[in-house]
């Protein structure tokens, strides 16, 4: 294995997965729902194959997706791009990750990511040859955020991108406008290009709403903005992701893109057109169900004397095990795998500094009976 990739061996979420497979345990570690996703969407892929979507698509992407992407960004956001040029569609977002960082950064560049952050994140820089500056994300009150002080003093004269992921996997934390509008000044005063990471732009909950940072002056010729149907429609495996942005990123993109994978799977992709504008009713039901199950997985971790931190969207939610006597999140999990039978991810695999060690992330993307079978074993660890 080259240099660069030392240090990344198999993802926490593979190895989680199997942990729980293994034993029988619950699998509250990677991320993906236990239920399917709307029944015409399934039926839109297999109806896909059978009228022949089956060889290879456009290399942007099938143009009924393009559009069906830009037409979501302008509804939704206010955000017009043209599907010619401005819309690149990807194998899942995590393709659209490593497009964006291999075509934009350069050796020894620096990228600015607020840790703990999502693992690709890490080993696509690595990939790139560039270098990551973390800015951590700290509880304040009873969610995470950045002190924008230690962000601006992240920047440097190699600083190249801020790669911002919100709603927040693993925390959480849906970014203000008001936290928003600080990374897009930083951007706007260094030229700095924003990679936005919004797979969870639908699942939000309570109060907070997602804001892409595109949408703040000056930030729509600076931004590259990827999301995916995997979490929006409860299709994980399905792969399929995108990015908008203006055509030079685009370009740039597509022109790594070419040699990951040249194209996306096709009868996917034309399943996921017709989904971003026909099964929006679905999402809605689906984010409604999602909140109610982070209420009742964080009731149970609060049952069993961890804190809970607040999950304002995503799948997860964060707990700090200290209340219980651990210090260390890996230390927990081992103990809660054992005594509990729950597979649940130290933050720590997300952190450069020692700054995740008491928190633990839960999925609570899973059918009711699983999660109150998770709480009932919560009782169990203390
Ligand atoms: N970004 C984040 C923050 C994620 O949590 C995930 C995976 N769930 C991805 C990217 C990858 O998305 P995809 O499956 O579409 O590649
Ligand atoms: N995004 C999912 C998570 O955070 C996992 C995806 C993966 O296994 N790479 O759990």
């Amino acid at each position: 294995l080259v240099a660069r990739m030392q240090g990344f061996g198999t993802t926490v979420f593979a190895e989680m997965t199997a942990l729980a497979n293994r034993t029988g345990a619950v699998n509250l570690g990677q991320g993906f729902p236990d239920t399917d996703g709307p029944a015409k969407l399934l039926e839109a892929a297999v109806e896909a194959i059978r009228g022949g979507a089956n060889q290879y698509p456009p290399g942007p992407g099938l143009p009924e997706l393009r559009e069906a992407v830009a037409a979501q960004r302008a509804e939704r956001y206010g955000l017009t791009y043209d599907p010619d040029g401005e819309v690149l569609v990807t194998v899942g977002a995590t393709e659209a990750i490593a497009a964006t960082l291999l075509a934009l950064a350069d050796t020894g560049d620096e990228v600015i990511v607020f840790e703990p952050y999502y693992d690709s994140y890490a080993a696509c820089i690595a990939l790139a040859g560039a270098v990551r500056r973390p800015v951590t994300l700290r509880p304040s009150g009873d969610r995470f955020t950045f002190d924008p002080a230690e962000l601006r003093a992240a920047v440097t004269p190699r600083t190249r991108l801020i790669l911002l992921n919100s709603p927040h996997n693993p925390t959480g934390t849906v970014f203000s406008r008001d936290e928003l509008e600080i990374v897009a000044d930083l951007c706007r005063r260094h030229d700095l290009v924003a990679v936005t990471d919004e797979v969870y732009e639908y699942l939000t909950f309570d109060d907070a709403e997602h804001v892409p940072i595109a949408t703040l002056p000056g930030m729509r010729e600076r931004t590259v903005a990827i999301s995916s149907a995997g979490k929006t429609f409860s299709v994980t495996g399905w792969k399929t992701g995108w990015i908008t942005a203006p055509p030079e990123f685009v370009r740039a993109a597509q022109t790594v893109k070419q040699f990951l994978t040249f194209t996306a799977s096709a009868p996917y992709q034309r399943a996921v057109a017709y989904a971003l504008g026909g099964e929006l009713d679905w999402v809605e039901a689906l984010r409604t169900s999602l909140q109610s199950k982070r209420d009742r997985l964080t009731e149970g971790i609060e049952a069993a004397g961890l804190t809970a931190l607040r999950s304002q969207g995503t799948y997860f939610v964060q707990a700090d095990v200290r209340p219980l006597g651990f210090v260390d999140g890996q230390d927990f999990c081992r103990v809660l795998h054992e005594r509990a039978g729950i597979v649940a991810i130290p933050a720590q695999v997300f952190y450069d500094s020692d700054a995740g060690d008491p928190y633990v992330r839960f999925a609570f993307c899973k059918r009711d009976e699983v999660i109150d079978d998770a709480r009932m074993r919560l009782g169990r660890i203390s």
